[in-house]
């Protein structure tokens, strides 16, 4: 396993739509072993295969961090069937380092995930995974959780981010 590195906020390769996983390989395995390892390295929850320059539907979540395997979530071509309610609550990015902010997401959300076998089932998630699993799929729509916000709020954010990185 290898940590990889991970793009940040202003690489062209994070605004794009991402492609379907086809069969699952050994380089995926590794690719997703990679992933889980990094997002743990970073003191990440999850990673999306966009953020370490894999244009794929594919994206890793482990909210407990490393301590239960049995957590590990990997997300391939996932769709979001149906969301219910909203929570605010801050919000990080592995590829935004350093900014947090708070934002608006379903409390709720209901997934069709693929296996690695191939097979489809569906995935539901609350509150916190809710959150991580909808800031994960937007990155493979090429979308990071700071474009939510309105242009001035976006602009602010980016100079304060521009800042750290130079800091840094
Ligand atoms: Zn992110």
């Amino acid at each position: 396993m290898a940590v990889r590195p991970v793009l940040t906020w202003g690489d062209p390769r994070l605004k794009k739509q991402s492609e379907d996983v086809g069969e699952w390989t050994d380089a995926l395995e590794r690719l997703v072993e990679d992933m889980f390892e990094t997002a743990l390295a970073e003191e990440g929850v999850g990673l999306a295969a966009p953020q370490v320059g894999v244009n794929l539907n594919l994206a890793v979540i482990d909210v407990s961090a490393g301590e239960d395997p049995a957590q590990k979530l990997v997300l391939i071509n996932p769709e979001i069937l149906d969301t219910e309610g909203t929570q605010v609550g801050p919000e990080g990015c592995l590829s935004i380092p350093g900014i947090r902010e708070s934002l608006e997401r379903p409390r709720r959300v209901r997934l069709r995930n693929r296996a690695k076998d191939g097979s489809w089932h569906e995935l539901e998630g609350e509150d916190f995974m809710a959150r991580a699993m909808c800031h994960e799929i937007d990155h493979l729509r090429g979308r990071l959780f700071v474009e939510y916000f309105g242009p001035v709020k976006r602009q602010l954010l980016q100079r304060r981010y521009q800042k750290m990185a130079r800091t840094s």
